[in-house]
């Protein structure tokens, strides 16, 4: 009998974590025969809230449709301006455009991939109404300077949050101080609900009206028209929207938020296990913890400088060579078709950081011998090139 050379086992860049407690938990909704908005979307609402130390969360369909929500919540349309960082997934720009508004691209501190006081005080006119930040790659954004930039002049602040449930800012959840914060739970997020998304406000009427828009602005919602026999007339105040999740989601979601700080605890180890086999390798930065907060490694990326002797993409395919799926940096908007001729500021920090960055296989089923293959094979990679 011959043997064939096996392949190295297939390494991910990011697994769900699921198991049979969401099973158990899509199957009582399924029999429960009441799969679209209701019971489990109101508990996992009240959950999250909990969770993230803000008064009213809000489920919808997805990040963006939350973001879009946020601005439409804002009065934000046509003529304003709003201020986005280039260096982030193309919905946080895009939700500008949905509104009308104009997207304002904002740079980034080179070291967490931020937007800052600094960089948006460069980009602000007369015409801009909104900010929206990101909690890029989990990595919690500066937001009390942006706060202290902003309050004055009346310009409101949006946490893009998709990437940042279980982050901390100041020892806080990240995305509390915010006017309003958006969250995802698409697969490549923490928590996952296979699409979905939360809006975090502790403003009340923002929250009440949140709750209309993301049903068509109806006055009564489905779930209570369906409780009675004889359903009263429901009235729509103001074109709205279907930005619903259904109770199958949330669901899944009441079981993930009970995962999250195991979640967290896990991605933090393998981060930390990256981290000190790489350290002292010329050439490669880690981004990790700020001053300011803690991330929870939704991305585990590395910049390369030009010490490090082969270049970002190069390295990209070395790995893959080795069954070892990685992921270029975060995109920049100002570079897309979508955005093609929309002027913009100086952008070359978040140029440089997304050409440079690439993120490394974190999920919770990798071993201590994977991430240690991953390590060496960028180690080995350093030495040949000298
Ligand atoms: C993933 C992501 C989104 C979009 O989230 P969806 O739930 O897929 O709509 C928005 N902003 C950022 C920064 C993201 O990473």
């Amino acid at each position: 009998m011959t043997t064939t050379p096996q392949a190295p086992a297939r390494i991910d860049v990011m697994r769900p974590w699921l198991g049979p407690e969401e099973v158990a938990a899509l199957r009582e909704v399924v029999e429960s025969g009441w799969v679209a908005q209701g019971p489990k979307v109101a508990e996992f609402e009240e959950r999250f809230a909990a969770r993230m130390g803000v008064a009213h969360a809000v489920a919808t369909s997805s990040c963006t449709a939350a973001l879009h929500l946020a601005l439409v919540l804002r009065g934000i349309g046509a003529g304003d301006e709003v201020v986005v960082p280039s260096f982030s997934f193309i919905a946080t720009a895009n939700a500008v455009r949905y509104v009308g508004a104009r997207a304002v691209f904002a740079d980034i501190d080179p070291e967490t991939g931020n937007i800052t006081a600094q960089t948006v005080g460069q980009v602000l006119s007369g015409s801009t109404r909104a900010v929206i930040g990101v909690d890029q790659g989990g990595v919690p954004l500066d937001l009390h300077p942006l706060r202290e930039l902003l309050d004055p002049r009346g310009i409101a602040l949006i946490e893009d949050a998709a990437c940042g449930t279980g982050s901390t800012y100041r020892g806080s959840p990240v995305g509390a101080d915010a006017d309003i914060a958006c969250w995802s739970f698409h697969p490549r997020k923490l928590l996952t609900t296979g699409e979905g998304g939360m809006l975090t406000t502790n403003d009340a009427p923002t929250a009440q009206r949140a709750r209309r828009l993301r049903e068509h602005a109806m006055d009564i919602s489905a779930a209570t028209r369906h409780r009675t026999l004889l359903a009263p007339a429901e009235h729509y105040l103001e074109v709205g929207f279907n930005y619903r999740m259904t109770d199958l989601q949330a669901a899944v979601g009441i079981v993930q938020i009970g995962r999250l700080d195991a979640i967290v605890a896990r991605r933090r180890s393998t981060a930390e296990r990256y981290q000190s086999r790489l350290h002292g390798i010329a050439g490669i930065r880690p981004i990790t913890d700020p001053d300011w907060g803690t991330t929870n490694y939704q991305s585990c990326w590395i910049e390369l400088d030009d010490r490090y002797p082969v270049r970002r993409d190069d390295l990209l395919r070395i790995l893959a060579t080795e069954g070892i799926s990685g992921r270029r940096g975060i995109m920049t908007a100002h570079r897309q078709p979508a955005y093609a001729g929309v002027p913009h500021a100086d952008l070359s920090a978040s140029e440089r950081l997304s050409d440079n960055s690439l993120i490394l296989p974190v999920h919770h089923e990798l071993t201590d011998a994977e991430i240690d293959r991953v390590a060496d094979l960028i180690i080995q990679t350093a030495g040949e090139g000298r």
